[in-house]
């Protein structure tokens, strides 16, 4: 049976996996599995190239690997470094407040993760003689057209230069939050629908230096006490996850183990991007100097240069209404694809390999039937998406009211004897592997319900505030005509 997964990003590869390593699990599904990625092979990219954003993956995320393959979570935990302790600067010069989150999370960059997933794939394809399974990697290989009905699709490698048509079994549109795959679905089956917004704001890749490479007087690391007592040692940042806000901007950054520099994200949420008017380093150096202080100390002049020329990503929520498509279950969407969750949950990679290990779930319970596993996933998942959905877009407090009670409920709950008198925000629960998603927006439904209704009425008054205008314009455009003809 041909699978073909268009993506080699978390989901792409972790589904790849698990068809690989199907043979072991009592059935003899026999796979021609061809994954497709518009970007190089991670293994063949220069290292001082790829440098990436830090990903966190906590329970969720490493037990769905561990499902498909213990050694791979060896390896991942190998690379990773785990911490649990957040250093926030939220005046960016230095007021440093240390915070433990509820569980420890495996720390790593992006690219190291996909990296890592690639090499262990091609690894095991060669030790594993039993397999009657084959694979084939396609990197640099951009899909640009799928006919679903005829289960054919077009990709474009650069290795032929040609377009080449592959016929499949089964397609996974694993291909990340902008898919064209699910445009296309939506094209050719009249049932998919779905619904992609913009978020205002972007990010862009930061990376830091480990040590202050500018002398100042106010050290991030430790405590402000601590910080007083010593002002002039030379700053560092140690193995913790910084970050520093400043109105609309965050800055995170995590010194991961094997890395000479630090790596983080700078992210500002709404537009335009405040970085935009700086023209030179020297602008860039100047205005962190100014706004973050704190985080200026490890900003080189290099990264300030490539800082101006990195370009800016932007993000979007995704939701559909369907997990697959075609009319006989010709496709399957996973990850991203399928949908997105607000980056400040720290849930986007975790969801999208659960999404796997439920189809894996699936595929084994029906016995490789494609088409009675793929409508099992959907009924499974759906709920579960849903209430991913919910706790992504209504979690954060959006008055400073609902702030306060949300620092205020975070903090009385870590107090011994509190934690059961004060309900829980998503926040406390997200970290934990034994509630899905369902069972968190359950158990957090009042808060949700709160930041929902907030989150409506705002939208309806904006929406009456058009209107008015839109009246207004009107009455002035007839006013204009009237004079027009007077004349
Ligand atoms: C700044 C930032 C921080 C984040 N931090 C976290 C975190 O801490 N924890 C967490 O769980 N999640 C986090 N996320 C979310 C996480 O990165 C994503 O949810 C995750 O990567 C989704 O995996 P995926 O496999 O679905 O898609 P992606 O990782 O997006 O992979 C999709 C792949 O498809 C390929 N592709 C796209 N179109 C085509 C095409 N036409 N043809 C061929 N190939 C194509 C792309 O090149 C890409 O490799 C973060 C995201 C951002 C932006």
């Amino acid at each position: 049976m041909r699978i073909c997964i268009v993506g080699a990003g978390p989901a792409g590869l972790l589904l790849a996996q698990h068809l690989m390593g199907n043979h072991n699990n009592n059935n003899n599904a026999c796979y021609d599995v061809h994954v497709f990625d518009k970007l190089p092979n991670p293994l063949l990219t220069d290292s001082t190239d790829s440098r990436s954003y830090p990903i966190a993956l906590q329970a969720r995320g490493l037990n769905a690997i561990r499902e498909v393959s213990p050694a791979l979570t060896e390896k991942l935990v190998a690379k990773g470094q785990w911490m649990d302790t957040v250093r926030f600067d939220t005046t960016g010069k230095g007021g440093v407040q240390t915070m433990k989150r509820p569980a420890a999370s495996l720390l790593m960059e992006q690219g190291d993760l996909k990296r890592e997933m690639v090499q262990f794939l091609q690894e095991q394809q060669g030790q594993d003689a039993n397999t009657k399974s084959s694979l084939e990697l396609h990197f640099d290989c951009e899909i640009q057209s799928i006919f679903l009905h005829n289960r054919t699709l077009l990709a474009s490698c650069s290795k032929t230069k040609e377009q080449d048509a592959f016929v499949f079994d089964h397609l996974v549109a694993a291909d990340g939050a902008n898919s064209i795959l699910r445009e296309m679905f939506a094209q050719q089956d009249s049932k998919f629908h779905f619904d992609r917004k913009r978020v205002p704001g972007g990010y862009k890749p930061l990376f830091l230096e480990r040590q202050a490479v500018t002398t100042t007087t106010t050290p991030t690391t430790g405590d402000k006490e601590e910080s007083k007592s010593k002002p002039k040692e030379p700053a560092v940042l140690d193995s913790a996850i910084y970050g520093w806000m400043k109105g609309t901007q965050n800055f995170l950054s995590v010194p991961l183990p094997h890395k000479d520099y630090s790596s983080g994200v700078y992210a500002f949420t709404e537009d335009p991007d405040p970085l935009a008017d700086c023209q030179t380093p020297a602008d860039v150096l100047e205005y962190f100097q100014d706004k973050v202080p704190s985080l200026a100390q490890f900003l080189s002049e290099q990264e300030a240069t490539q800082l101006l020329t990195r370009p800016t990503s932007t993000m979007c929520t995704v939701r559909c209404n369907r997990l697959t498509a075609g009319d006989n279950y010709e496709a399957i969407l996973l990850g991203d694809a399928a949908h997105t969750f607000s980056a400040a949950l720290n849930q986007g990679c975790n969801s999208a390999l659960q999404d796997v290990q439920v189809l894996q779930k699936c595929l084994m319970k029906h016995n490789n039937n494609w088409n009675d596993a793929l409508a099992a996933y959907e009924q499974e998942r759906a709920q579960d998406v849903h209430a991913a959905h919910e706790l992504s877009d209504y979690s954060l407090p959006q008055t400073k009211l609902q702030r306060v009670e949300f620092i205020g409920r975070m903090m009385l709950r870590k107090l011994p004897g509190l934690k059961r008198v004060i309900p829980p925000l998503p926040m406390d629960l997200i970290y934990r592997e034994d509630l899905t998603y369902s069972d968190i927006l359950q158990k957090c439904q009042g808060w949700i319900d709160k930041v929902k209704t907030t989150k409506s009425k705002r939208a309806e008054a904006a929406a009456k505030e058009a209107t008015s205008i839109g009246e207004d314009q009107f009455t002035e455009n007839v006013g204009k005509t009237k004079a027009l003809l007077l004349k």
